[in-house]
């Protein structure tokens, strides 16, 4: 398995009053190499949480996250973030680009940080910007893009280091309709050669790509669904009434 999840639970107090906020009861996963994993839930469900802990930017407060056999929470901090450059990429809803710098250097900055050479950097990126469409801008600066644009030199950014495990959280979550199917059709392509990938949304469009879908509630998973050999027209209807029949019976012990 690249990534093992086990027991994995996150607590929250609030600074004031002290109240416990227990965001993840428990949750344990596994994701294969080449696996497009999409975990739904709703707001609240604690999807950010779980990927905020899968990135290794916080510490959960029991369980464990191996990656590729190795336990995030046994590296030493500062073991921690080369590994998190090296071996993630990380998409958000917010695409987080350097207003600063170019769409290009924005995209091999992490190779940049990883101290690359020059000749690798270029060798790495035109590939990657023709395959997003996006090499006509890579000398423009990101405000001078549009939305679906900046989040595709994102995506650049997040597989440039080529990754052993793509994050995404809510990566179409800002898009209008059309530059989100340009992304995800990205990330079909990405998976299609191989790209590990977990993603969190809330959107039946989003994850109508994945190959197996994760339905979180209360910070546990609660079902989950594969698309085997279905092709998206006829997964996406399966994957809604799965989620249908989860509302009505995680609605009837509240009433
Ligand atoms: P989602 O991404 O599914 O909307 P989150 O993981 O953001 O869910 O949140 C899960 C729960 O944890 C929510 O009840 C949220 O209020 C709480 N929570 C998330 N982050 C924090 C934090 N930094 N401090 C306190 N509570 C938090
Ligand atoms: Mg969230």
């Amino acid at each position: 398995m690249l990534l093992t999840v086990e027991n994995l639970t996150k607590d929250y107090t609030t600074r004031f009053g002290g109240r416990k906020v227990s965001a993840l009861r428990g949750v344990s996963l596994c994701v294969a190499e080449g696996e497009f994993v999409a975990i739904m839930g709703e707001s609240g469900s604690g999807k950010t949480t779980l990927l905020t802990l899968l990135a290794a930017l916080e510490k959960p407060t029991g369980g464990h996250i191996l990656l590729d056999g190795e336990d995030l929470s046994a590296l030493p901090n500062r073991t921690l973030s080369a590994f998190r450059r090296d071996r993630l990429g990380f998409v958000f809803q917010d695409c987080n680009l350097l207003d600063t710098l170019s769409l290009r250097e924005n995209i091999v900055f992490p190779l940049v940080l990883a101290g690359k050479s020059r000749a690798e950097m270029e060798s790495r990126l035109l590939p990657l910007s023709g395959r997003l469409g996006i090499t006509p801008l890579l000398e423009k600066f990101p405000y001078e893009v549009s939305g679906g644009e900046r989040q595709r030199a994102a995506a650049a950014r997040a597989l440039i280091t080529e990754p052993a495990l793509l994050l995404a959280d809510e990566p179409t979550g800002a898009l209008d309709s059309g530059s989100a199917a340009e992304l995800l059709g990205m990330l079909d392509d990405c998976s299609r050669d191989g790209q590990t990938i977990v993603m969190v949304t809330h959107s039946l469009d989003a994850a109508s790509h994945a190959s197996r879908v994760l339905f979180l509630r209360d910070g546990l998973i609660e079902d989950e669904i594969c698309r085997g050999a279905q092709s998206r027209t006829t997964f996406y209807p399966a994957l809604a009434a799965r989620q249908t029949l989860l509302r009505q019976k995680g609605g009837a012990h509240l009433a």
